[in-house]
């Protein structure tokens, strides 16, 4: 996606670099007992402190050095190849097939282990005895996760805690040729293309109701660190403007879009993934304790005791965004829903979508099972709204009606705001970010 505003490729890079080292080096002392602000607020067990760096006066220098000198090895820092597994490198690096266990234990909640992306880092910090103390991943520049060694041999996980904020971009353009054309040449993405002409499907149809002449403005959200771009969009607002017609789309508090009336656009949502309803094994708990160990060990979902075989479905129509195989997450399909919603489906048996998939709600997935490390066969099901894992159970789900009356003051305030700034604005000029989502 080349943006003539955006960085270079080579930029990019070495931004990321940059950045993470100065977050790494700012961030570590402070690191344990943050806030999260990225995604998944489920830091699990408080993480052990590094020494206090005082300064100590040069008298006390002499005494005091022995004590406080820092034996660890230095930092490896590791760039994924395309083919790599976290096995291979590990092998490389001499980091035992215990360590990668409890790692991809750790894991079974983020996912981002399993398969790697090419060009992300790795940083294994050792121990003075060679054992790994701590291995981070940086998937990009909003997202910097660590993963802690604790008691008994087992990790834990916590992002870096990053300020995460949203810059908003107005394009705005003129129908000739195809819509998709337009689009690319005002600076939007193929995929950003894609996805106004799913929101606005039910409204009209791009091929045969546009015509040469037509109008069309869009805001969409960019993701930042301080001032990088972490390569993450959303659309906030769409207008197409047909002779005297005007098509509409506005994202809202709530994740899903509304035309101008605030009628929904967003398909609804099944609340289950599977035809009957099954009994409820494990339910969503972010506090949720291990039994034995104790330890804080979230469940950002909740279990269906199903038997293996059951058809799976996907509660909402979106686009299959991941399918793997994890250790302990066994075979899992992971589905980008429009709008903020996310869903995933772990411990499968047989997967029957594939990577890039367009999925209709109630479509068959997959069929559940008992792979990854599991207790007895279940589907476990998660549902994220705006980046976060939420109860599937009672969360918002979209229901395709209209805004609740007493937000409709609000919708309607920012409705006519985004009109304006669309009026007044030139193509690819910076906007304030008029999508504000509500917590939790
Ligand atoms: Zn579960």
């Amino acid at each position: 996606m080349p943006h003539p505003l955006l960085l270079s490729r080579a930029h990019w890079t070495g931004l990321l670099l940059a950045t993470s080292l100065l977050l790494l080096a700012l961030l570590w002392p402070v690191f344990s007992g943050q806030n999260q602000t990225t995604e998944s607020a489920a830091s699990t067990s408080a993480l052990p402190q590094p020494l206090q760096t005082t300064t100590p006066d040069i008298e006390a220098l002499s005494i005091a050095t022995p004590a406080v000198i820092d034996t660890s090895p230095t930092p490896q820092q590791h760039t994924i190849a395309s083919g790599d597994t976290l096995q291979a490198i590990f092998q490389r690096y001499e980091i035992g097939a215990s360590t990668l266990s409890a790692i991809m234990q750790a894991d079974e909640d983020i996912l981002a282990l399993d398969v790697l992306h090419p060009d992300s880092h790795l940083i294994m910090e050792k121990t003075p005895r060679g054992e790994l103390q701590r291995l981070t991943l940086e998937l990009d520049p909003g997202r910097i996760l660590h993963y802690e060694r604790s008691s008994e041999g087992h990790f834990s996980y916590a992002w870096a805690p990053v300020e995460l904020d949203w810059q908003a971009r107005l394009f705005r353009g003129e129908i000739s040729g195809s819509f998709y054309q337009s689009a690319l040449r005002a600076g939007l993405s193929d995929q950003d293309a894609m996805n106004i002409a799913e929101i606005l499907q039910q409204q009209l149809n791009f091929r045969r109701d546009l015509q040469a002449g037509d109008q069309f403005a869009v805001i969409r959200g960019e993701e930042r660190n301080q001032d990088t771009p972490t390569g993450r969009t959303r659309l906030e607002a769409i207008r197409l403007q047909r002779g005297n017609r005007e098509y509409t789309a506005f994202l809202f508090s709530d994740g899903s879009f509304y035309d101008a009336e605030g009628n929904s656009l967003t398909p609804a949502f099944l609340r289950l993934p599977s035809k009957q309803p099954y009994r409820i094994s494990s339910a969503f708990n972010l506090a949720r304790r291990h039994p034995i160990t104790r330890r804080v060990a979230p469940h950002n979902g909740v279990d269906f005791a199903m038997p293996v075989g059951t058809p799976v479905l996907t509660t909402g129509d979106g686009i299959v965004s991941r399918t793997g195989n994890h250790p302990y997450a066994g075979k899992y399909v992971e589905i980008e829903h429009q709008g903020a919603f996310k869903t995933r489906y772990l411990h499968l048996h047989r997967i029957e979508v594939r990577r890039g998939q367009q999925v209709e709600r109630g479509q068959r997935i997959a069929q559940s099972g008992n792979t990854g490390r599991t207790s007895g066969p279940h589907l476990h099901y998660e549902l994220h709204i705006n980046g976060r894992p939420v109860d599937p159970m009672t969360a918002d789900i979209p229901e395709a009606t209209s805004i609740p009356d007493e937000q409709l003051g609000q919708f309607r305030d920012q409705v006519e705001t985004t009109l304006a700034v669309m009026t007044k604005h030139a193509n690819e000029t910076l906007v304030a970010s008029l999508f504000a989502p509500t917590e939790g």
